[in-house]
């Protein structure tokens, strides 16, 4: 599958990052609608019975995703904004540190779990995710990104748990 229209940012969010823009990507409905098959495709429609979306550009894959299979859609959050009790996981960023959260109600136990963001980096937000998920009685099938930033190693990162991406660079 070959993806268009995401673009380089140098410096963003800060000097020495080459940020990947997704964002053209979402926008053009053709190369979405691609990204939201390729997904179902791989996994199957009966595969999962809800997708978690890490906040914020995986809530549009997630929502895209779980419609297109009948799933439910449950959103893993930057700290501070469920309304209910949540279970909290931080994790390191390359300065300082991040907190995702999750209700802790989130799931029935069992249930089968897509995890889904737009990219893997470092591994560290989506380890958290995935950690959340399991602690909130979900059980993980599968974790998924429309780019993974092969150089640094995420999926190493996170063995041996598998991470399927749309797209490697
Ligand atoms: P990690 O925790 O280092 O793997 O970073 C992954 C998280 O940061 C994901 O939630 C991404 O949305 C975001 N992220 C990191 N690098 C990029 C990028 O180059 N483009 C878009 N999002 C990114």
């Amino acid at each position: 599958m070959v993806l268009g229209g995401t673009v380089d940012v140098p410096d963003f969010p800060k000097p020495g990052i080459v940020f990947k823009d997704l964002m053209p990507l979402f926008a053009d409905g053709a190369a979405f609608r691609r990204v939201v098959d390729g997904i179902v495709e791989h996994y199957g429609p009966g595969g999962f019975d809800v997708v978690a979306g890490v906040e914020a550009r995986g809530f549009v894959v997630a929502a895209a995703v779980a419609y297109a299979t009948g799933a439910g859609v449950v959103p893993v959050r930057k700290a501070g904004k469920l309304p209910r009790k949540a279970l909290a996981a931080t994790y390191e960023l390359e300065y300082g540190e991040a907190t995702l959260e999750v209700h802790e109600d989130a799931f029935i136990a069992g249930q089968r779990v897509l995890v889904v963001d737009d990219v893997l980096a470092t591994g560290g937000t989506a380890g958290a995710a995935l950690d959340l998920v399991e602690r909130a009685g979900g059980t993980v099938i599968g974790f998924t990104v429309l780019m993974e930033l092969g150089f640094l190693k995420g999926r190493e990162r996170l063995s041996p748990r598998t991470v399927h991406a749309l797209l490697t660079v």
